[in-house]
């Protein structure tokens, strides 16, 4: 679908689309197809990959996002290095960077999945003793030496150099995306004097993520003159704000402490990946809130998140699972939240968000989603109603019409839908359905864009129809439930 933009510098740089090969579904008719977990296997054909990021890739040009990470970027199943090197080099010749996913000392290492020297459980069939020592409740003492590495083990600190090395000599991505485990434990001799030294007033968690990225970030810094401005990012796995949540569930939101001590102890540690995912507001604002007005007091009105509130570390992104398996609502519109994210990332000094990108924009909840990314990484103040003239209506190609859609759409999220707007956009289907019509030659040109864009918002604004997450072209009283990739 043609959804390019005109796209001035953005205020949020460095935001970038973060996916899963195995789940980022831009080819609809592959067999393969999967829309859950992590940790999989590649089930599609290997040329899909490079045809889906392909898509993918169009789609940051014509918008104007930087990067794409790519989790699963290397592996055996989808053509090895070949086919990763024609993903980042189309992306690069788009200006795009991809930005693949590295575990560092789990998930997978710099080659997620393969007979590789990088792959990390090619390495410890190589290097048994550097097996990680622990178990938890999901994983056994056999899993753990098998999949993760001890930090503090001296071959993996010149494994994970030279694979760095190697990812940046061999591809021409535009940066990478560093994670650990999420919550690596080692209980090795070596590991355990680590975190002896650690300061008491704070989670173990960040000593324990210090170790786990401690050697890749040291490569980074050595390599800082060959890299020039490409983006790292690591994931802190937690959001920044400060002290104890509440209650269990807000956990994620907190950093358990005032200050972790490893801002500043880290080697280049600046670019800091946040969650914001638990930060924002748990219940959206409804999107009428912000249609005549880009900063609206009641976002603030957030105890996990107030006004005032910057990351501890010196540069940062964001990045929100609002919209993706991991909130159950992969399917759905979640205009509010990427709007709040942007708006809250801008004002708290972070310098990019990330949010999925794994759904193909012919599903129209996507690309309104894609589009006010763009918009709101551009200008995180502006109003929805901005967001309709500028985006939209380029979209469109009509300023009017595209504030009018930002209107109805706004209203429909809130639930205050006036008679008035009903009527507009029944009428306004009605005229471009005639452009559908056997016998009808009236010139298709970018309509297309437009009838699936109001045929989406019809079906929403039924009174029967509250199902967003249906098949664009599903009739409007056909109510059995499509499964939708
Ligand atoms: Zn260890």
């Amino acid at each position: 679908m043609n959804l390019k933009l005109t796209r001035s510098k953005p205020a949020l740089p460095d935001s970038y689309f973060w996916t899963w090969d195995h789940s980022t579904n831009w080819v609809l008719d592959e067999p393969g197809l999967y829309n859950i977990g992590c940790d999989n296997r590649y089930l599609k054909k290997p040329e899909t990959y490079i045809e889906d990021y392909r898509r993918l890739t169009d789609l940051c040009s014509d918008i104007g996002i930087k990067g794409i990470v790519i989790w699963g970027f290397l592996r055996d199943s989808h053509g090895g290095i070949e086919h990763s090197k024609r993903v980042a080099g189309y992306a690069a010749s788009k200006g795009v960077a991809i930005m693949p996913g590295v575990g560092t000392t789990w998930y997978g290492g710099p080659y997620y999945e393969g007979s590789h020297h990088y792959n990390t459980e090619t390495f410890l069939r190589e290097n048994p003793s550097a097996g990680i020592t622990g178990k938890d409740q999901w994983r056994t003492e056999d899993d753990y030496r098998k999949h993760g590495i001890c930090p503090s083990n001296t071959i993996f600190e010149e494994w994970i150099h030279e694979g760095i090395r190697w990812l940046f000599r061999e591809f021409e991505i535009g940066g990478i995306n560093l994670e650990n485990g999420d919550f690596l434990v080692c209980k090795c001799p070596a590991c355990n004097a680590y975190m002896a030294d650690r300061p008491m007033d704070e989670p173990e968690f960040y000593t324990y993520q210090a170790l786990g990225y401690k050697a890749s970030l040291e490569c980074i810094n050595k390599i800082k003159d060959e890299i020039g401005d490409k983006l790292i990012t690591w994931a802190t796995y937690t959001g920044f704000m400060p002290g104890n949540p509440h209650n269990e569930f807000d956990k994620s939101a907190y950093l358990h402490c005032s200050k972790p001590s490893i801002f500043g102890k880290l080697k280049n540690p600046e670019v800091t990946q946040w969650t914001l995912s638990g930060m924002l507001l748990e219940k959206p604002l409804p999107l009428d809130a912000y249609l005549d007005d880009g900063s609206p007091e009641k976002v603030f009105d957030n105890p996990k998140w107030p006004a005032g509130i910057y990351p501890p570390s010196q540069r940062g992104v964001g990045f929100a699972h609002q919209g993706s398996q991991w909130t159950e609502n992969r399917y759905e519109q979640v205009v509010s939240s990427i709007k709040e994210a942007c708006l809250r990332a801008y004002y708290s000094g972070l310098e990019g968000v990330s949010i999925h990108g794994e759904l193909s924009s012919y599903h129209i909840p996507a690309a309104l989603n894609y589009l006010a990314f763009s918009h709101f990484t551009h200008w995180p103040e502006d109003t929805m109603r901005d967001f309709g003239k500028k985006t939209l209506g380029e979209v469109f190609n009509n300023e009017l019409e595209g504030e009018k859609y930002a209107e109805i759409f706004s209203h429909w999220d809130s639930g205050t839908l006036t008679e008035d707007d009903i009527n507009q956009t029944v009428q306004i289907w009605n005229d471009l359905q005639k452009y559908t019509f056997k016998g009808s030659t009236l010139t298709i040109g970018n309509n297309l864009t437009r009838i699936r864009f109001w045929y989406w918002l019809r079906v929403m604004i039924s009174k029967e129809n509250r199902h967003e997450n249906q098949f664009v072209f599903r009739r409007p009283h056909d109510r059995h439930t499509v499964s939708y990739v």
